[in-house]
């Protein structure tokens, strides 16, 4: 099976068959400021040399692909665990976003609790919170410094049209008695984290971490190879096989053979027992996962350093992780050498699921959220924007993330984080090595293993569906911040996302 045609076309628009991939003008340091700052040549290392037998054979060497090899390496130390990767390790999302590590998913507990029951709504919130903890003890015990400081998250009310939302939330974990973790701060609390002019309201959320993903990432990578696991980088997977037993007839006779799972690519057959599709966005390009996600973009802006009296100006002096209650989301993290990073989604989606470089720089996305950030500070007006970047986030049709595994095929996933991916990576990765390790554990017994999301719809429902509620959520926010309308949860587009 091959890598859809439309789709690859896409991607790779113009480059050979073997050329499957390609690095950015500026080389893979110009994908983000977090792979510009990783602290090492982004090298790629040497792609697959022919066919080769593993144990574990390993799709995508994002934070799920690296954690999965990772915690399978903890516990079965003489696995032979292959990574392959079209690029290099980070390239994605992972080497490319917000910076948060936070406790928080995008599906509710309400919503879980329907489906699930309230119990496993708790445990995933418990689980998920230790999960921020374990992402910074994890690392540091690997060595890696990636600049974790868990200063907590505030999301702020900017108007009065966002209190609702700030309130239903606050009810929320209250309700599944986790009202610690999600605390109202009056205006003197609130101006003690932040200062943000005309705020009508915020709470705080411990549970979350601040870090450098690019340094996270990467030192990730070295981690898995210390412990014996290969990377193959620059090598794209065309497709992949389950395990099962071909059978067929020579000379009038039945013959059988068992064939291993594997991941194929113009360089050779990675076989293995088990194959674990950790691509995220990027898997929507094989055909059997086409419609299993959606790729979203999200694009982010970042400043110069701030000097010492315009950190004073706003009252940032902590670490902590800072968004909105807008529908349309906006995300602020303090990079460690002190600039401000300003990401939202907005960009629209691309029909066919399209993922491609270019939709990495939407001018006009970028030029929305600089002037969001000046709405936010306005005591930092005229700071120079130094970066702008993007990348493609994969959103499942019922909100909920998926770590699945299946004996018999061979075949592992964990997908669809919706944009919280730095910390529910870490959980899949553990989830996914104690599956196939033959671990049974609390978390997995999570609701998301072995869940899978039903798939999007065709096309053109699938672009008209996502358009009209990216349109209609933008126009909600735009009448929540001119009129101070908050949205009333009834509209279409509201009750169509509702998660
Ligand atoms: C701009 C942006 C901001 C975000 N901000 C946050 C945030 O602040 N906090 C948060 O929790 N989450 C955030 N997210 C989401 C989070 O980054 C992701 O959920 C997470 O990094 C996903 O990790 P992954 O390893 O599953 O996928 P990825 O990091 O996307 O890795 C997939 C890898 O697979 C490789 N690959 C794909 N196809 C193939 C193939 N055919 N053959 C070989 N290799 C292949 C890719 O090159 C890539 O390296 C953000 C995402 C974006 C795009």
């Amino acid at each position: 099976m091959t890598v859809d045609a439309r789709t690859a076309a896409g991607v790779h628009a113009g480059l050979a068959p073997d050329q499957d991939r390609r690095a950015p003008e500026r080389g893979y340091a110009g994908l983000s400021w977090w792979l510009e700052d990783a602290g090492e040549e982004l090298v790629p290392r040497p792609p697959l040399d022919g066919s080769m037998d593993v144990d574990v054979a390993i799709l995508g060497a994002g934070f799920t692909g690296l954690w999965t090899a990772l915690e399978l390496l903890k516990r079965e130390p003489s696995l032979r665990v292959a990574v392959v990767e079209r690029e290099i390790a980070g390239f994605g999302a992972s080497g490319r976003n917000g910076g948060w590590c936070s406790g928080e998913l995008n599906i509710s507990m309400r919503t879980l609790a329907e489906r699930h029951g309230a119990e496993a709504a708790k445990a995933v919130r418990r689980t998920m919170h230790d999960t921020v903890d374990e992402v910074g003890s994890a690392s540091a015990a690997e060595g890696i410094d990636a600049c974790f400081r868990k200063g907590g998250a505030i999301s702020v009310a900017r108007t009065t049209a966002e209190l609702p939302a700030m309130w239903a939330e606050v009810e929320e974990y209250e309700r599944f008695g986790f009202g610690e973790q999600c605390v109202p701060l009056d205006r003197a609390s609130l101006d003690d984290h932040l200062r943000v002019p005309g705020a009508a309201g915020a709470v705080f959320m411990p549970a979350c971490a601040a870090v450098h993903p690019g340094r996270l990432v990467r030192g990730l990578a070295r981690a898995v190879e210390a412990r014996g696991g290969e990377i193959l980088e620059q090598t794209g997977v065309t497709g992949f096989a389950r395990r099962g037993r071909r059978s067929g007839t020579l000379m009038g006779r039945a013959t059988g053979s068992d064939e291993r799972a594997t991941l194929r690519t113009r360089r050779g057959d990675v076989r293995a027992d088990t194959v674990v599709l950790a691509g995220e966005a990027y898997l929507t390009q094989l055909p059997q996962l086409h419609r299993q996600l959606l790729p979203i973009y999200s694009l982010i802006v970042l400043t110069e350093p701030l000097s010492d009296e315009q950190w004073s100006s706003i009252g940032w002096q902590g670490h902590e992780c800072v968004s909105s209650f807008r529908l349309t989301i906006d995300y602020l993290s303090r990079t460690p050498d002190g600039r401000i990073l300003f990401g939202g989604r907005g960009a629209p989606y691309h029909f066919g699921s399209r993922i491609a470089p270019a939709f990495d720089r939407d001018s006009d996305t970028h030029a929305m959220l600089r002037r969001m950030f000046a709405k936010w500070f306005p005591t930092l007006r005229g700071i120079a924007f130094t970066h702008a970047w993007g990348g493609p986030l994969g959103m499942p049709r019922d909100w909920e993330p998926t770590f699945s595994y299946d004996r018999e095929t061979g075949i592992a996933s964990a997908r669809g984080y919706t944009g919280h991916g730095v910390a529910t990576a870490n959980l899949a990765g553990r989830v996914l090595a104690d599956l196939i390790t033959d671990r049974r554990t609390e978390i997995t017994e999570l609701p998301f293993v072995n869940h899978r999301s039903r798939d999007w719809e065709p096309e053109p429902l699938r672009w008209l569906g996502a358009r009209y509620v990216q349109l209609s959520m933008m126009r909600l926010d735009r009448l929540g911040e001119r009129d101070g309308k908050a949205p009333t949860g009834r509209s279409l587009a509201e009750r169509l996302s509702r998660h």
